[in-house]
């Protein structure tokens, strides 16, 4: 639902109170509202709330009270502090059952036969795959260039009428390239598009597309927004209210990507520690880069917070914190990135990001292992890359962890 919310001094109050209401039973939490459907005093009640003359729920596919605090809280936190014309800026957050959900509700209420995404090349591989597959026999093309080049971007805004959307995704997945918001965004103005961000490895305490202008916002929550890795999720967010309750509802609503009360219950309780935990997952990014940088064993390291990092001055601009998603290069190549991993006691080894405990990939033996190596090589996804999610643990016992196997 919407985000006309009270105000709140700070980010955490809001993310912990935001969008909760008072409950008619007084449970001091949302209860995880486990109903499919909801009843009606009567028959002309059930026309109103259909008719929508009267606010209620009808039917759990369509809205449910636990998916509804999740859906007003994000949307209270991606507007946190941001005024347009002097008023707080409003958004409408529709939850989904996964990243990919709210991705393909985008793209299918947004985009029509013979329309054109302009997107850059390094995007979330679920994303790059749905593009190809999905929406090219629908005939929506993808225009895929290096979007960190303001030039080439201007050149195919200016060039090609049917260009409907930019698809950004910033830091992106798995490279943590970064494209500019601000620019992009006044570019889009200008040509009359859309734009859209996956703010999935930022969260809105990281960084606020919409205070760059940028239309619509979609979310992994999945990752740091839940934080503890419990459950699969996804949230589309728009400031175009209208479009937002009408196409955007409808689409949802028709594919049937919703999700359900328990994880909504899941994400709430993790939402509320937001704040504080990408805080320490920051503080630890930061001297997991640099202690990295100073070891004798690792080629490079990729990570925003880098003076070094090509984006850097980017990430700086648009982002309070550059994160806690970096990649590493190994120098002994794949058998050291092997090693490197088994030897591992106290992180953990697996895909996925943004949960507690640290999480690292080696993407040539596991998520890319099927993809001949001149195409991973091309991607950038060299032998001995690790890609690593910095947890919150303390950050002694991480870098005790990333010693013994570095070194033993
Ligand atoms: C994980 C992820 C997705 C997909 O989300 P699911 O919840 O797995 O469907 C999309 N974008 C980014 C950046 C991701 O990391």
């Amino acid at each position: 639902m919407s985000s006309k919310q009270k105000k709140y001094k700070g980010f955490s109050s809001l993310a912990i109170h935001a969008g909760q209401h008072p409950d008619p039973m007084y449970a001091h939490l949302t209860p995880i509202y486990a109903s499919s459907t909801y009843v009606y005093d009567n028959a002309e009640q059930g026309m109103k709330r259909f008719s929508g003359d009267e606010p209620g729920y009808i039917y759990s596919r369509w809205g449910n009270p636990t998916m509804n605090e999740a859906e007003e809280k994000i949307a209270a936190m991606e507007c946190f502090e941001i005024e347009v014309n002097g008023k707080p800026l409003e958004a409408k957050a529709i939850l989904h059952a996964s990243g990919m959900g709210a991705i393909s509700s985008l793209f299918l209420a947004a985009l029509k036969k013979g329309d054109k995404i302009l997107t850059h090349y390094s995007l979330y591989s679920g994303t790059q795959d749905l593009i190809k597959t999905l929406l090219e026999p629908l005939e929506v093309e993808a225009i895929i260039v290096d979007l960190r080049n303001l030039s080439i971007a201007e050149k195919f805004l200016k060039e090609d009428a049917a260009i409907k959307m930019i698809y950004l995704e910033t830091p992106a997945n798995p490279t943590l390239q970064c494209v500019d918001l601000a620019a992009l965004s006044a570019l889009a103005t200008q040509y009359g598009k859309l734009t859209a961000c996956d703010n999935t490895f930022s969260t809105p305490y990281f960084q606020q597309p919409f205070k760059f202008g940028i239309d619509f916002i979609v979310h992994s929550t999945t990752k740091f927004l839940n934080g503890h890795g419990t459950a699969i999720g996804g949230v589309l967010l728009g400031t175009d209210i209208e479009f937002m309750k009408t196409r955007a509802t409808k689409t949802h609503r028709l594919l049937g990507g919703n999700s359900n009360a328990f994880d909504a219950f899941l994400l709430i309780n993790g939402m509320k520690t937001l704040e504080v935990r990408m805080q320490r997952h920051g503080d630890n990014a930061m001297k997991v880069a640099e202690f990295l940088t100073d070891h004798p064993g690792i080629a490079t390291v990729n990570y925003n917070g880098l003076s070094t990092h090509p984006d850097f001055a980017v990430s700086s601009k648009q982002m309070r914190h550059p994160g806690a998603m970096m990649s590493f290069e190994l120098k002994g190549g794949y058998e050291s990135g092997v090693q490197f991993m088994n030897k591992l006691q106290l992180c953990t080894r697996t895909v996925s990001l943004g949960t507690c405990d640290t999480l690292l990939s080696h993407p040539a033996s596991m998520s890319h292992s099927s993809v001949p190596r001149e195409n991973r090589l091309e991607y950038g996804i060299t032998d001995g890359l690790i890609r690593l999610s910095v947890g919150i643990e303390n950050i002694e016992d991480i870098l005790d962890d990333f010693t013994q196997a570095l070194n033993a």
